[in-house]
């Protein structure tokens, strides 16, 4: 009989000659037992094997049985199943042509003519099965001398008794409902190990499972090198190449709905020679952080938006048809190294009154290395101009979804906001950015805010202080917000240098109080120190952060320090007087009138007269001139209660920027990494800028589609 197979390939084989036909699919391939026990079919002589199972349909009829050989007690037990569902059964242990005959009297359709033979329905003529069979079984052989193939069926057979022996006993420990599956096994051969996975791979799972590797590396920011090392210890977690393929797929499927566009820079290209020893001095970072300057980086604010309003609907802080987007523009520069600033300005919504402070809320639009100057910044801020202008007149129009109003709003440090402005500096004469008042005035308690942005973007040549036509000309004024930790920081400094005057006033030795000082500091443990300027011979010291400065306010012993315990309490009594108003204004139930009254009792203080003769022992020495009062400080007495009337809806606090700074430096960390890490790996030549968009992009994408943090961690459990 001519054999058409191409088994393994294929588990169906066709038999045939003249006369007759077969057609079987191989369910179950078998093992030929130990020589010893193996039984043989008569004439010709095939080999007998266990644990077998083939479909066979044979016949002008298309009969189908189903017949499996298993050895019971050394002896093969032939059977034949048929009928609906294969529901009956006939076998013997004696030969496959008497469990065919039993089959022949119990099918009463058969028509009798001449006998089925046992070899044929049980398919032991096909060779080409036998053949695969004993290359697994017959030969045992050490495995190193098996040929990669024969040594793959072998433990795939191997395996297959296995997942047969958990079939066949599960359902005597467990309830059917628990769904015992047998997924893996793991098989150890000298060096050579074999995990052999049962079921077809599961490819979405599979995805799911690197997108996560991607969200963990891109969250920890682990480099390409790291994560390969890893996986070369670790062989269940995904392939590098895997990993870094899913991540560019994620890329370009971003792209298309975020797009990234890197525009050329007006900037100025002047850069003074470093003197001081640089802090890296690795080339390759050099030359690309040098190549990046020039290059600015922008995500369109309407494609975000399209990306992200959808998750604000589903997470309830939007909904359609009654929310207006509050969008809140604000700006960064980070220092990088001594000579380049690392921009970005990125947006939130105001919405998400309780999710502002993450960073990764707060979505990049523009990004560059370079200056912080208006030139360069509208310059880079132009197309973004152009969409706000729209957004404001127009509303956002959802792709495929709603209209949302719009309502736009700015903030940032000082420094950043008088440049979108466009204004002088906070040392010029007219100097607020909100009101007309000028230094000659600056201690007064009573502006509000007097200025309006139409009037500004026509004719800012004509208005005090003014230079430039404002950035975000379409942003009203009363939505221009100042970084109110900023407020906080830099009136503290101001309180901490007009201290250490009243010091050098009374204590000229200045050793003295320096050395009180450092040790109140260590008391506190707060890092601090002393030292002269070489060019200048100032006295200079450690610029503290944000929570050292609230710690100085608040325990600093002022007593320890003066000469003049009197002195040191009225200090200490302005120093209190103030963190008083900081906690006010972070507090949402604080009103704009008690924030007003409180502000201008501290005022007051801080510019309280002296009292009696200075010859006299009943002197009281006044504190700070008029002189001493900061832009700041003028915020503070003037504006600050107004902006808590004015956005009493969502509170100062978030018009705080902290979030956008953390971004912006974490951003910067990740840019230097990036250059670091892969050496020289095709990947690092990619602009650090784009690198950045695209991990922000992906952030998106890991939100949009849900990518895990985590899995189900698997139970361990040890038979030794
Ligand atoms: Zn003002």
């Amino acid at each position: 009989m001519e054999e058409d197979s191409t088994y393994p390939t294929s588990r169906f084989i066709k038999l045939y000659d003249k006369k007759r036909t077969f057609y079987y699919k191989i369910i179950k391939e078998g093992t030929y037992p130990l020589t010893n026990q193996l039984h043989y079919t008569r004439n010709p002589k095939h080999p007998i094997p266990h644990n077998y199972i083939v479909e066979t349909q044979y016949g002008k009829a298309n009969h189908i049985v189903k017949c499996s050989i298993n050895y019971v007690e050394g002896k093969p037990l032939f059977k034949v199943n048929f009928g609906e569902n294969f529901a009956k059964e006939v076998h013997s242990l004696e030969s496959s042509t008497e469990a065919a005959c039993k089959y022949y009297q119990e099918f009463k359709e058969a028509t009798n003519k001449g006998k089925i033979s046992g070899p044929l329905l049980f398919g032991l003529k096909l060779l080409s099965v036998e053949r695969v069979r004993k290359s697994v079984t017959l030969k045992i052989q050490p495995f190193s001398e098996l040929s990669n193939t024969t040594r793959r069926r072998k433990m795939l057979c191997l395996s297959q008794c296995i997942l047969d022996a958990v079939e066949e006993e599960k359902e005597n420990m467990f309830h059917p409902t628990d769904q015992i599956k047998l997924k893996q096994v793991k098989f150890e051969s000298y060096n050579d190990l074999y995990d052999i996975n049962f079921e077809q791979l599961d490819i979405m799972g599979e995805i799911k499972r690197i997108e996560a590797v991607v969200k963990s590396l891109d969250r920890n920011h682990i480099s390409r090198e790291a994560y390969r090392s890893l996986a070369r210890i670790e062989h269940s977690i995904p392939r590098e190449e895997a990993v870094s393929t899913t991540r560019q797929r994620i890329n370009i499927e971003m792209r298309k709905n975020i797009p990234l566009t890197l525009v050329d820079l007006l900037q100025p290209t002047i850069f003074e020679p470093i003197t001081e020893e640089p802090h890296i001095t690795d080339n390759a970072v050099i030359t690309n952080m040098l190549e990046s300057i020039g290059k600015g980086g922008q995500r369109r604010i309407t494609n975000i938006l399209n990306y992200i309003v959808p998750l604000y609907i589903e997470r309830g802080i939007l909904t359609p048809e009654t929310s207006t987007l509050y969008i809140r523009i604000s700006g960064d520069g980070r220092n990088v190294g001594r000579k380049v600033k690392h921009v970005m300005v990125t947006m939130t919504l105001l919405n998400d009154l309780n999710g502002l402070q993450k960073p990764d809320n707060n979505y990049t639009l523009v990004l560059y290395p370079g200056s912080e100057s208006y030139e360069s910044l509208k310059n880079a801020l132009t197309p973004l101009i152009s969409d706000l202008s729209i957004l404001k007149e127009k509303g956002f129009d959802q792709i495929g979804g709603n209209h949302w109003p719009v309502e736009l709003f700015f903030s940032s440090d000082w420094k950043f906001l008088s440049i979108c402005l466009g204004i002088k500096a906070a040392n010029a004469q007219h100097f607020c950015p909100w009101c007309d008042c000028s230094k000659d005035e600056i201690n007064t308690t009573t502006k509000t805010i007097n200025k309006s942005m139409d009037e500004i973007k026509d004719n800012y040549n004509q208005i005090n202080g003014h230079i430039k036509k404002p950035l975000f000309y379409m942003i009203p004024l009363q939505n221009w917000v100042c970084d109110e930790l900023h407020v906080f920081l830099r009136i503290t400094d101001r309180l901490w240098e007009l201290m250490l005057s009243d010091l050098r006033r009374e204590t000229t030795n200045e050793e003295i109080w320096k050395e009180k000082i450092l040790l109140e500091m260590q008391r506190l443990k707060i890092t601090f120190q002393f030292w002269r300027e070489k060019n200048n011979n100032n006295l200079s010291y450690t610029s503290l952060m944000g929570p050292d400065k609230l710690k100085i306010l608040k325990e600093f012993n002022l007593i320890a320090i003066f000469q003049s315990t009197e002195r040191a309490i009225q200090i200490q009594e302005l120093w209190n007087q103030f963190n008083e108003l900081y906690i006010l204004m972070q507090n949402k139930q604080t009103t704009g009138e008690t924030f007003h009254y409180k502000a201008q009792t501290w005022l007051n203080a801080f510019l309280a007269p002296s009292k009696g003769h200075p010859n006299r022992s009943n002197f009281v020495r006044g504190m700070y001139r008029i002189q001493d009062v900061t832009p700041y400080i003028h915020v503070l007495v003037n504006h600050v209660a107004e902006f808590i009337e004015i956005h009493h809806e969502f509170g100062l606090t978030a018009f705080s920027c902290s979030a956008v700074e953390k971004k912006n430096h974490m951003q910067v960390c990740l840019y230097f990494r990036n250059t670091l890490k892969d050496g020289g790996h095709e990947n690092s030549r990619k602009s650090a800028i784009v690198e950045m968009l695209e991990h922000e992009n992906r952030q998106l994408y890991f939100a949009l589609n849900e990518v895990p943090n985590f899995f189900e961690k698997p139970k361990k459990y040890r038979i030794i």
